[in-house]
């Protein structure tokens, strides 16, 4: 510990992001980033704006991006929210509807920056255990004193959780907000997006990362009532005016307008996550239903760590967490045909060689 520490500091436990290496020929399979690139409108927009306007600041209220955001969601501007990535959304989140003195709930298998979140910013956190089946413990969500929030679907056990369900936790919780993180809403099924017009308690949020290719753009958005978006406002301004740059509100605007890329990618995505799942299974895989961009997956023979650690050998870079409950599972990210054609070959031979 440093003497020149704050107590924010030393109750905070440092984030273990998943390994970014750049080498030549890795196959990076863990970090649930998009094998394709972004629209090619994205590339065009954000030229433009490089010989135009860099000189300028931009808008502090991000009116343009925001603007669009609502059209394709069909929600109003005053209902959106953008910041640098969702995780810059969430920690604003957690600052505007999560209050020290007060408990928030959260599964105990979940996206693992929550309780760094929590830590940092002194909010008391109960962990609601998965059910046996890795799915929500839906009624363990009702009548938190602080607020509630999970991925959905969940990460990284990929499942995804029913609307009805989703409304339970809303309608259980009427004084405190409930924050449904949807970074990969976009290869499950229905969003909860549809739900912001009839509760005022829950905020949606989502991410360019993922089924938009944008993870290095940093673009991240909030939608809920614009009570909630004008906490966010405030909590937000209190740091910086502008959350994100030029070039990354001419990328996202033009993103969240290529209706047709976005659902061809995501489409492939979707396809390829198909047949790598019943392939897995054939070689002695057990995975949960994905309604993601990745597969959480075991196998009877071999420890996950070994598996992890024989492909990053071979310069396939997956994730494996060091934590109970599932530190037998390892997670992988979808990449394209060619890829996971390459995975599974290799894991093949992994197999073959364990007696
Ligand atoms: N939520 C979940 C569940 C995630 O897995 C991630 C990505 N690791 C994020 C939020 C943050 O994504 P980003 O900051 O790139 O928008």
């Amino acid at each position: 510990m440093n003497k020149f520490w704050s107590s924010a500091v030393t109750r905070t436990e440092p984030y273990i992001p998943g390994e970014q290496m750049e080498t030549k020929d890795l196959l990076k399979l863990n970090t649930n980033e998009n094998p394709y690139p972004p629209s090619p409108k994205v590339m065009e927009a954000i030229q433009a704006e490089l010989n135009r306007k860099l000189r300028r600041y931009p808008s502090p209220t991000v009116d343009t991006l925001r603007e669009k955001i609502a059209t394709y969601y069909q929600l109003n501007a005053d209902q959106v929210f953008v910041g640098n990535g969702s995780d810059e959304v969430l920690a604003f989140s957690f600052m505007a509807f999560f209050e020290p003195g007060k408990t928030i709930r959260f599964p105990n298998i979940t996206y693992s920056f929550y309780p760094v979140y929590a830590k940092l910013f002194d909010i008391s956190y109960e962990e609601v255990r998965l059910n046996r089946d890795f799915s929500i413990a839906v009624d363990k969500f009702f009548h938190s004193d602080g607020g509630v929030i999970f991925p959905n679907p969940n990460a990284p056990t990929s499942l995804y959780l029913n609307l009805t369900h989703i409304i339970d936790i809303i309608e259980n919780n009427p004084n405190s907000v409930v924050i449904i993180d949807e970074a990969y809403i976009d290869f499950a099924k229905e969003s909860a997006v549809s739900l912001v017009n009839k509760y005022e308690n829950l905020l949606v949020v989502q991410t360019m990362s993922k089924s938009r290719s944008l993870a290095g753009l940093r673009v991240g958005y909030a939608m809920g009532h614009p009570m909630l978006i004008e906490a966010l406002n405030r909590v937000k301004n209190s740091f910086n005016s502008y959350t994100i740059d030029r070039l990354a509100i001419a990328g996202a605007e033009a993103a969240i307008m290529d209706v047709d890329y976005f659902n061809e990618i995501t489409q492939n995505v979707i396809r390829t996550r198909e047949w790598v799942a019943r392939d897995l299974k054939k070689i002695g895989f057990t995975l949960l239903p994905s309604d993601t961009n990745f597969l959480f997956i075991r196998h009877y023979k071999i420890e996950a760590y070994e598996i992890y650690a024989l492909l990053k050998e071979q310069n396939i870079l997956t994730r494996h967490f060091n934590k109970p409950l599932i530190d037998n599972y390892l997670r992988i990210t979808i990449g394209t045909n060619d890829d996971m054609t390459v995975l599974i070959s290799k894991l093949k031979s992994i197999i073959s060689v364990k007696k």
